[in-house]
């Protein structure tokens, strides 16, 4: 059987990722309560269905507790979103993601049993200001709220050395995970592995070692 997935909200961030897990390959429940949404999205998802999340009857009778991770996606009214993780919890969903509109929202969230709050908007522009500050870096991803992963090209300055040599260890702290080469993907690389210009490294330290990092090395400065 198809894993199965739920997402609540059909607006930009939920119908993105109602695409994103239809070309995964799992089965996805579509609902909002704007039938124009729903429509829109019918000939994309497993099932759509138009629906209030916030009433309990409603998500019962669609079995929302024998989906393996519902998603909810209500941007806005924030007090929906709320009501809504407040009872998937309570019906006993297993995998609880919400995305929050702010902190506040998101200390609520956690309260009440969200497993996973995202912020689209705060962490997309996170991602952009770490490429336009220095365009070695292609990708940022936070992954708490002092540690960081960046996808950096190593440029012309990592270019011919080690790692030792680089000292990315002892001077910056940071952790070079994996370098992609072309189609070679070297994993957990040795202190003596070479640079080339063109390698893309995957880099994981404290926000403060990764930002040092990122100047030290930036092509432009
Ligand atoms: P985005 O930025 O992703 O476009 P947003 O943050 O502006 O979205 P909204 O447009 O407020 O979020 O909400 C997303 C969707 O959630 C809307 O299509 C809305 O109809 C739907 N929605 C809001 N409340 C409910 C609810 N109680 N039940 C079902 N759907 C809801």
């Amino acid at each position: 059987m198809k894993r199965q997935f739920a997402v609540i909200g059909l607006g930009r961030f939920g119908g993105s990722v109602c695409c994103a897990l239809i070309e995964q390959g799992v089965e996805v429940l579509a609902i909002d309560q704007c039938e124009a949404k729903v429509n829109q999205y019918r000939d994309v998802v497993t099932h759509a269905v138009v629906a209030d999340s916030t009433d309990e009857q409603a998500l019962r009778h669609l079995g929302i507790r024998n989906f393996e991770h519902v998603i909810v996606a209500i941007g806005d009214n924030i007090q929906a979103s709320i009501l809504t993780t407040l009872i998937l919890d309570e019906l006993g969903v297993e995998h609880i993601t919400v995305k929050a509109q702010n902190d506040y929202h998101e200390k609520v969230l956690v309260k009440i049993g969200a497993e996973r709050i995202v912020h689209p908007e705060r962490d997309m522009g996170a991602r952009i200001a770490h490429h336009l500050m220095s365009k070695n870096v292609l990708d940022y991803l936070e992954v708490s709220d002092k540690y960081s992963i960046i996808e950096m090209f190593a440029g012309s300055k990592m270019h011919a050395k080690t790692l030792v040599e680089l000292n990315v260890r002892a001077s910056f702290g940071c952790n070079v995970m994996a370098i992609k080469r072309g189609a070679e993907m070297i994993v957990s690389p040795k202190a003596d592995q070479l640079i080339q210009q063109d390698d893309l490294l995957i880099v994981l330290g404290a926000d403060e070692d990764i930002k040092r990092f990122e100047q030290m090395f930036d092509d432009t400065k």
